[in-house]
């Protein structure tokens, strides 16, 4: 009955002097060894300093670093539950997600404090980035040098809660979601295979995805320390740095988001570098659709290196479908699926009407069973019981369909689809046509509320420098490769689309905007 930490790390003996985990801009790094003795630091840090005891949370409100992982094995390793926290959130939801999850201390750094100062007197906050804290918090960096000898540390069951992840609210309000250390190994168990051919330090991964997001913790950190491997930490996008870390780091294998792929295909940045130097031999797409167009995009800018699609949600505990999947015997998924189905998972289609099971080639609810699913929402049985069936399938929201060979592929997320004189427009296909304009450098579509139709697909356009486009010319170039009811109705020029960290297009802020706009 492992608890996480100790699956992550179970075998850190036969390579201890491996490097674990390097910050690309400074160069700091830790080994496999230092990982797991300073997990056990932190451990009674927390209790000693901080009185944490059994299942008590702790809020991490910190940007990636090579001390993250360290900090998150420490509390699970206290008995304690981690609950990441987005440092790009508003105070207001900082105070939500901490009240709500009644965190027992949270760890921040100087930049992040500014947003939780007004919290001092309600909850302990330690500072980790300075040896001189702000008046009323207390010093982070004594968890990092407690003595962790001689101290009996609790006994933690696969069934205790490790992670409290706040989902991001692109499609509703914010929601604690909570994992099991056994929803963690699970996943991992299914994603990870043939590790006895993989050598130490041969996996070098880049750690950009937000570590307080599950495609960051279980996808990159818990991954990429099971395979012995090396997570090159990189705090923020940019592209400069984003290949400057690649080529330092002669990172391998590079999990991101679609908006940074776009970034990698239209930018002229791209054309600056000297490609050959790149080690790189995999990127991972998830989180939000990938257009086969930006995917082909892609493959021509970056030859020999291989694409992966995978599909994934907080409440399934990280990546649920990937191209990836063990002895498939064509080894690769097709273009625009998301990917086959992992080893231990079950997989339907479901009529969102009736329940009923969809067959193969049919539009349906996507929904999962295994043990990946999380035990629900925190304190919303509700929610949990509108999203988790009496048998235990979690009902994902997204709609897609599997094929005669086996390939899964998701249409649109239920909540996003437009409702044109009802008939469904997923918006996600207007958009991957609008962005393989090479003259449409980014695109969301949103709908807009309309008399006769009910709702109308509008399009927010990002035009590349220079481009002469014309909204009537957007218009156009959709109309001529989709369906008339599935037509841009509405074009506006922006400067960004706004997205969540986790790379999702924001359709909620989009679509505020631009009602704002047409008011004006
Ligand atoms: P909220 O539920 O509050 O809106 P969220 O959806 O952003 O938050 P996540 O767990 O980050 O929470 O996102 C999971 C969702 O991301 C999936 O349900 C799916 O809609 C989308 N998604 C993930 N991977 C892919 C993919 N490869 N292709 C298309 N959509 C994807």
């Amino acid at each position: 009955d492992l608890s996480l930490p100790q699956f992550v790390l179970q075998h850190v003996d036969d390579y201890p002097d491996s490097i674990a985990i390097v910050d690309a801009a400074s160069d700091k790094q830790f080994t496999h060894a230092q990982v797991r003795s300073l997990c056990f630091n932190v451990a009674v840090g927390l209790i000693k300093h901080f009185n944490i005891q059994k299942g008590d949370v702790v809020c991490l409100l910190l940007p990636n670093m090579p001390e993250y992982p360290i900090l998150v094995f420490g509390i699970l390793t206290a008995g304690g539950v981690f609950t990441g926290a987005n440092t790009s959130s508003h105070p207001q939801e900082l105070e939500k997600q901490i009240k709500h999850s009644e965190a027992k201390l949270v760890i921040t750094d100087t930049h992040s404090f500014a947003k939780v100062k007004h919290l001092v007197n309600q909850v302990p906050i330690a500072i980790i980035s300075s040896d001189n804290p702000p008046e009323g918090t207390a010093n982070a960096r004594v968890l990092f040098d407690t003595d962790a000898t001689f101290v009996t540390l609790p006994q933690v069951s696969q069934e205790d809660l490790c992670a409290l992840p706040f989902s991001s609210g692109t499609t509703g309000i914010s929601k604690g979601v909570m994992i099991t250390h056994r929803n963690l190994i699970a996943n991992l168990c299914s994603t990870l295979f043939d590790l006895d051919k993989v050598n130490p330090g041969e996996n070098v991964t880049l750690g950009l995805m937000p570590f307080f997001h599950i495609y960051g913790f279980t996808g990159i950190c818990c991954s990429t320390l099971r395979t012995k491997g090396k997570v090159v930490v990189l705090a923020k996008f940019e592209l400069r740095l984003f290949l400057d870390a690649l080529i330092k780091h002669e990172v391998r294998f590079a999990p991101i988001v679609p908006p940074i792929i776009l970034a990698l295909v239209k930018s002229p940045v791209v054309d600056e570098y000297d490609l050959s130097k790149l080690k790189l031999l995999g990127v991972m797409s998830a989180a939000a659709p990938l257009a086969p167009d930006l995917q082909e995009g892609f493959e021509e800018k970056f030859p020999g290196v291989v694409i992966q699609e995978a599909y994934g949600l907080t409440e399934h505990s990280c990546i649920t479908l990937s191209h990836c999947a063990p002895d498939h015997p064509r080894g690769i998924a097709k273009k625009g699926s998301v990917g086959f189905i992992l080893p231990n998972l079950e997989v339907k289609f479901v009529d969102t009407q009736t329940g009923k099971s969809m067959p193969r080639n049919s539009l349906g609810e996507l929904c999962v069973r295994s043990q990946c699913v999380t035990k629900g929402y925190y304190k919303n049985p509700e929610a949990t019981n509108s999203t988790i069936d009496e048998r235990g399938w979690l009902h994902t929201g997204d709609v897609g369909y599997i094929d005669d060979d086996g390939d899964i592929f998701i249409v649109e997320r239920i909540k996003e689809l437009i409702k044109y004189k009802g008939f469904q427009v997923p918006p996600a296909e207007l958009e991957a046509i609008l962005i393989s304009n090479p003259e449409i450098n980014d695109a969301a579509v949103v709908p807009m509320p309309d008399e006769e139709a009910g709702e109308i697909p509008a399009a927010c356009v990002v035009l590349a420098p220079g481009s002469l486009l014309t909204k009537e010319d957007v218009i156009n170039f959709v109309a001529s490769k989709v369906a008339s009811y599935k037509k841009v109705r509405l074009v506006d020029f922006v400067d960004t689309i706004p997205k969540t960290a986790a790379g999702k297009i924001l359709r909620r802020n989009v679509k505020q905007e631009l009602l704002k706009r047409l008011v004006r």
